[in-house]
């Protein structure tokens, strides 16, 4: 409600990145094969895309494999997928675990060089050591031990296996992050691409900057939460004697009562809160497609957000409202009727038997094209709608024209049972109060399930020290039965449609006989919803 960014699709910012030249620019989206796209990695994604083509550079898309525990080929082909369907097609497609020779040498390089040596001080050990800038008693061993350890850890050896390599930086700089990281670590897990071969693999504190100097990134964009290892990745390129490469920082991106971490993701899929990584609730790119987001609506949304450096925790109202001036324009028309109390109504002076007219499914543009409309003496409306009528009022039929209200019926409970009423075609539709949609009660009306969710956690933030799994949402997925015009029986999975004076939908099941199709709601936007 700012007013600014009207034009939602242009980036509203010109900022111009540290000693980049026109044709000489290379970021990189560097992924790591442990879950399905989310939401946050498509603003990464597109960002690192956008400054590409700002200065007509290239863009590297790198699968970042150098954890076998945690990746997975399934993971790798489903961030392909997605980037795809994000319209980010990288230049080059890379992964750290081509470099894995490389990154030995270099490792040997250090060593030879007294700058790492290998360290078997337990884990919890050393984490005091690191906390308190105290020096470990293995750091002054000598080359030739540390290359001969470094082998022990190649081979995953029992000995190997109780070390670790160590970058000699400093034992108590007060930016923690240079208190000698761990650069290699013994994993036995076979890798996905490089299988059993490796028995250690580099730390990402080790791997990233040796890979963008070597690939000729120009531009690494971060996110601000590794300020802290600027300073150490920096200090691996000069140790190495290699390339300088620009970091650059923007925040990474939040949403309210939204989880944005594979490793939780994963909790959900694994304990069935969500049927899979699509899961309609999730902020996955996945997720978020089910749901009714477009490309556009999500790309224009992330270009017109920016690379902000305060971090920030976005409502879903923004997202969903760039989407809906995607889909307003082009989403045909269609009426559905609450099956719940439906309201029979009796038209006078309205064909006896069902007749059928072509009309356009969407007023204003006609490129969408027609659908089927039946007039009948015999319609449904809603209940809600058929609540706030009066005996004798005139009101317009949508589509159709204005009847008089001639009699109501209603139950002891005060629920509308029965309404009859005379066509009166004349009427002007500007001077009725009520307009309403309705469906000729024929036996072409199709079932139809309109779903709607709920976010998966009931916090919008959660706070440190606070575990998510006690902030679930109870009830997240609510079903309405209804009825739908004709045309709904033939529409294709993934169309997104209106139904009148309800909202968007996504049709996620198309209608199959004896079983309703499955519709999405697609937020819109408003307030009033609760995305
Ligand atoms: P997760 O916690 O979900 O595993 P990650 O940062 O560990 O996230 P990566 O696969 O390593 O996942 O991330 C790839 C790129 O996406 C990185 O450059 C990372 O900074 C960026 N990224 C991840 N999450 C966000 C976010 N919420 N907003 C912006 N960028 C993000
Ligand atoms: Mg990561
Ligand atoms: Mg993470």
């Amino acid at each position: 409600k700012t007013g600014q960014k009207k034009e939602s699709h242009k980036a509203n910012y010109d900022i111009p990145l540290p000693g980049a030249v026109e044709g000489g620019v290379v970021t990189r989206f560097p992924p790591e094969p442990s879950g399905y796209l989310h939401i946050g990695h498509a603003k990464a994604a597109v960002l690192n895309q956008f400054f590409a083509e700002e200065y007509k550079g290239k863009l590297i898309i790198r699968f970042d494999d150098t954890n076998p525990s945690k990746e997975k080929t399934e993971y790798q082909d489903s961030i392909i997928e997605d980037l795809k369907l994000l319209g980010v097609h990288g230049d080059r497609l890379t992964y750290s675990s081509d470099y894995f020779d490389l990154m030995y040498n270099y490792a040997i390089q250090m060593i030879k060089e007294g700058k790492a040596y290998c360290d078997d001080t337990l884990v919890d050990r050393m984490r005091e050591e690191r906390m308190d800038g105290i020096e470990s008693a293995r750091r002054n061993r000598s080359v030739e031990e540390n290359l001969e350890v470094f082998e022990q850890m190649k081979q995953g050896t029992e000995e190997g296996l109780k070390n670790c390599l160590r970058a000699k930086i400093s034992i108590d700089a007060p930016n923690k992050a240079l208190r000698d990281p761990v650069i290699y670590r013994c994993n036995l897990t076979p890798h996905h691409r490089t299988g059993s071969t490796w028995k250690m693999y580099p730390t990402y504190d080790f791997c990233v900057p040796i890979v963008d100097s070597v690939e000729g990134v120009t531009h690494a964009l971060r996110t601000t939460e590794y300020r802290d290892r600027n300073d150490q990745y920096k200090w691996m390129i000069k140790a190495l004697g290699i390339r300088p490469v620009h970091i650059w920082d923007f925040a990474r991106v939040n949403f309210v009562r939204t989880l944005l971490s594979k490793r939780k993701l994963q909790w959900f899929v694994d304990n069935g809160k969500v049927s899979n990584w699509d899961d309609p609730r999730f902020p996955t790119v996945r997720g978020v497609r089910r749901r009714g987001m477009t490309v556009e609506g999500l790309r224009n949304f992330i270009i017109s957000q920016g690379p902000s450096k305060n971090v920030i925790n976005l409502d879903w109202s923004l997202i969903w409202a760039t989407n809906k001036k995607v889909i307003d324009p082009i989403a045909p028309r269609h009426t559905a009727v609450i099956k719940d109390n439906a309201v029979k109504v009796t038209i006078s002076g309205a064909p006896e038997t069902p007749v059928s007219e072509e009309k356009p499914k969407h007023k204003k543009n006609p490129a969408v094209g027609n659908k089927k409309v039946i007039f009948y003496k015999s319609i449904i409306i809603d209940q809600d709608d058929a609540a706030t009528l009066k005996e004798g009022e005139e009101l317009t039929f949508m589509d159709w024209g204005n009847a008089i209200v001639e009699k109501i019926t209603k139950n002891e409970a005060g629920i509308v049972t029965g309404i009859d009423a005379k066509l009166h075609l004349e009427g002007d539709f500007r001077k009725t109060e009520h307009k309403i949609t309705w469906l000729a009660d024929t036996e072409d009306l199709v079932p139809v399930d309109l779903v709607d969710f709920d976010h998966l956690i009931s916090k919008d933030k959660i706070e440190e020290g606070e575990s998510f799994e006690d902030f679930l949402t109870p009830q997240t997925e609510f079903h309405t039965a209804a009825l739908a015009d004709v045309n709904i029986r033939n529409m294709k999975e993934n169309e997104i449609i209106q139904f009148e004076r309800k909202g968007y939908y996504r049709l996620d099941k198309p209608y199959s006989e004896g079983s309703p199709a499955v519709f999405f709601t697609i937020p819109d936007g408003k307030v009033t919803q609760k995305y």
